[in-house]
């Protein structure tokens, strides 16, 4: 490999690029989509990107992307036909009114320019929608309540049954929008009957109890999707594929459809009507935590389709390997390779695989963290890759980055998500690094926390950037090397990046909701790095979580899979609570269940004897004791930067020593979820040797 000049953009560093593997031929046919063509078989689904209306430049960037790392198929996210079909807080886009085509215009045309196709997944919330800012009321088939037990999406407003003037207009909606998205140039359009939304409201007996021609039989029930497909392919069809999204299976055994019985009949019934199937299954589990979930999950429940109908079907399952890709394809599953999360983690997953580079993608793992941005109506982020929501406001691009700007070398200490990107994106930039790790493996956290029930994927975060690191001879990287601030000052390197982690601590959450020392009387106490390393734990065991992430929910089924009899008490009113932004609360909840763990809710614990943990309730005070000789902490973490700190207390030593910059990143700077860190490593690199501007980044000004 030759090193990059001063200044140069550096593309992908692989020296050695080789042709691809005829055995992925296939994944590289186009496939006839009714009027149009996909030039592959790759197809980025319609995913959330939480950029809504006001945000045009950065959808147009995170979606191009896509499109020029080779995805064939591009689509957006759920895009609305009403105002009756408002679904915020939650940020989606629209189409209105003629005003809201050139919104979506920008990203279609950027998504032509890489040859492919551009997808617009038209929507109709019905009672999933409360029109929060509209204030349009909510309809429905049949007037019902939403109503979720776990508080996400509830709302104190009833719908209205639709009436033949309320189906009639929403027939209208779909398809003045339809031709809105054919004037944006849009070439695939959705007709979306999946997630309870639009028409699947009537497929499902559960929330259709017509006595019309809407509701009753199979055929009667599917009245509605049939007349929207056909009315849309009418007024867009001879230009525009039309697609139908449909959730085969509602995942309720007998109590919701089953892809077995009527998500069967539905194809049986309209099977040939659209251009297109989109097929996945109903809730979180369409789009399933890895913890949860393996690759390829979803066939069970959508491999029947293929012999229901002779259109193109596209269905997901979280692909990240070209062999399961083909797989799919070979054993008539899927005719194109859905995918939103793969595409997200490494947009140029396909060009890697047409130029024989599969070693080089940035393979998913699972985490979801992409989805809680959704849920959290931020702008979407990604663990594995960094740039995913910055391609327009920083110019951030997934596969290039400029030269580097001067020759200095740079130490970076400490092999964690943080340390190792930024090793790797200031190696791909052309600097000389040394990467110095204390302990014998690569991957800090991840290594541990990849040991932990359900986080295997989470080792990919390592296993990525060490296969980068490899390729780059401008990398050193030393083993068993706990630097000291000696050390440090000795090897004398230009610039020194400190990404030494952090660790749990056993400070316990008080009831003013801050983490305090506590006095426990020298009974067993230990936190998630003690068990991680190791540590003897005695029954029972009391888990006090009010770091309500995974971790927690992962120790506790850890130990309880161990044999232990532990009790999960927490502050908050579930299990993990966090995770109902990344699809896995309601399993880790079921999982314990399940393990025979205990769970209170609502209560600190604000004692510990080494025999007892003294519980408080969190809303009436009331006080009991559980039996516990070991209480594990999850809570608190620290960052470990006295490394960091006690360099930057000796600024003279420092300047004798030739260091000019001295930078601390990741969880030794702020702890913090992975996708921090490999942020904070990344932005590192990226802005190393720039003047970064007063203004961090691009902003949408009246461009909506
Ligand atoms: P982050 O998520 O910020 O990357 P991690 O805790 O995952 O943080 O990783 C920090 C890494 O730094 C760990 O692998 C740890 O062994 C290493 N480390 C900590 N202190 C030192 C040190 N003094 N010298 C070298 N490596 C260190
Ligand atoms: Fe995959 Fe996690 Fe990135 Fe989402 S955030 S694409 S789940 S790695």
């Amino acid at each position: 490999m030759e090193f990059v000049r001063f200044g140069e953009t550096v593309h992908h560093r692989s020296s050695d690029i080789v042709t691809r593997d005829p055995r992925y031929d296939i994944l590289f046919e186009p496939v006839r989509i009714g009027p149009v063509t996909a030039p592959n078989r790759f197809y980025q689904v319609p995913h959330a990107s939480s950029t809504g209306v006001d945000m045009p430049n950065t959808r147009k960037g995170l979606r191009a992307i896509r499109a020029e790392g080779g995805w064939g198929v591009v689509c957006t996210g759920y895009c609305s036909i009403h105002p009756s079909s408002d679904d915020s807080p939650l940020r989606y886009s629209r189409l209105w009114d003629d005003e809201d085509v050139k919104n979506l215009a920008m990203m279609v045309d950027a998504v032509h320019e890489h040859g492919a196709l551009a997808a617009v997944e038209l929507f109709y919330g019905s009672s999933l929608t409360a029109n929060r800012t509209t204030r349009e009321m909510p309809l429905s088939p049949s007037g019902l309540p939403r109503l979720q037990p776990g508080g996400r999406g509830h709302f104190p407003l009833h719908t209205r049954a639709m009436d033949k003037d309320d189906i009639r207009n929403l027939r209208t909606w779909q398809v003045d929008a339809a031709k809105r998205a054919k004037s944006a140039g849009f070439d695939i359009v959705y007709v979306y009957a999946g997630m309870s939304f639009g028409p699947f409201q009537f497929i499902s007996r559960r929330t259709n109890l017509r006595t019309d021609e809407y509701g009753g039989s199979l055929e009667n029930r599917v009245r509605l999707l049939r007349e929207m497909v056909e009315d849309t392919k009418e007024a867009v069809g001879d230009a525009c594929a039309v697609a139908v999204r449909f959730s085969v299976d509602e995942l309720m055994g007998e109590l919701g459809m089953q892809w077995h019985d009527e998500g069967r009949g539905v194809l049986e019934l309209v099977g040939e009507l659209p251009d297109l199937w989109d097929l996945k299954t109903f809730g979180y589990r369409d789009s399933s935590n890895a913890r949860y979930s393996e690759e390829g999950y979803q066939e069970p429940y959508v491999a029947f389709a293929k012999q229901m109908t002779s259109k193109p079907v596209v269905g997901v399952g979280r692909f990240t390997s070209p062999d399961a890709m083909v797989s799919q394809v070979r054993r008539g599953v899927l005719d194109l390779i859905g995918a939103a999360r793969p595409s997200i983690s490494d947009p140029f997953l396909p060009k890697k695989i047409e130029e024989g580079r599969e070693d080089d993608i940035r393979e998913c793992i699972g985490c979801n963290i992409c989805y809680s941005c959704y849920h959290e109506s931020v702008p979407i982020r990604c663990t594995q890759n960094p740039t995913m929501g910055e391609e327009w406001r920083r110019g951030w691009h997934p596969e290039r980055i400029e030269g580097c700007a001067s020759s200095d070398g740079v130490l970076v200490v400490g092999a964690g998500p943080a340390g190792l990107e930024a090793a790797r994106s200031l190696g791909q930039r052309g600097y000389e690094v040394t990467l110095a790790e204390a302990g014998t493996e690569l991957g800090g956290r991840v290594c541990r926390e990849s040991r932990l029930p359900g986080l295997g994927t989470w080792i990919r975060v390592r296993d990525w950037r060490r296969g980068q690191l490899d390729k780059l001879p401008n990398v050193e990287v030393y083993f068993a090397s706990e630097l000291t601030p000696e050390h440090v000052l000795e090897f004398g390197f230009p610039r020194v990046v400190v990404a030494t982690g952090a660790h749990w601590t056993t400070a316990l959450c008080d009831m003013r909701s801050v983490p305090v020392p506590a006095d426990f009387g020298g009974g067993r106490v230990l936190t998630p790095d003690d068990i991680m390393a190791g540590a003897e734990v005695v029954s029972p065991v009391v888990l006090f979580d009010f770091d309500q992430y995974y971790m927690g929910g992962c120790l506790a089924e850890l130990l309880a899979e161990r044999g232990h009899r532990v009790t999960c008490v927490t502050p908050a009113d579930l299990v993990s609570p966090w995770c109902t932004n990344t699809h896995d609360q309601w399993y880790a909840q079921q999982r314990l269940i399940e393990l025979g763990v205990g769970i209170v809710t609502g209560a600190w614990v604000t004692g510990f004897d080494g025999a007892a943990a003294t519980l408080t309730g969190r809303y009436a005070g009331e006080v009991r004791e559980v039996e516990a000789t070991t209480l594990a902490v999850v809570g608190a973490r620290e960052p470990q930067d006295a490394l960091y700190q006690t360099l930057a207390a000796r600024p003279e030593d420092l300047r004798d020593a030739g260091i000019r910059t001295l930078q601390k990143i990741g969880d030794c700077d702020v702890p913090g979820a992975v996708v921090h860190a490999t942020y904070a490593g990344h932005r590192l690199a990226r802005e190393f040797d720039a003047n970064v501007a007063p203004m961090l980044f691009e902003r949408a000004r009246l461009d909506s």
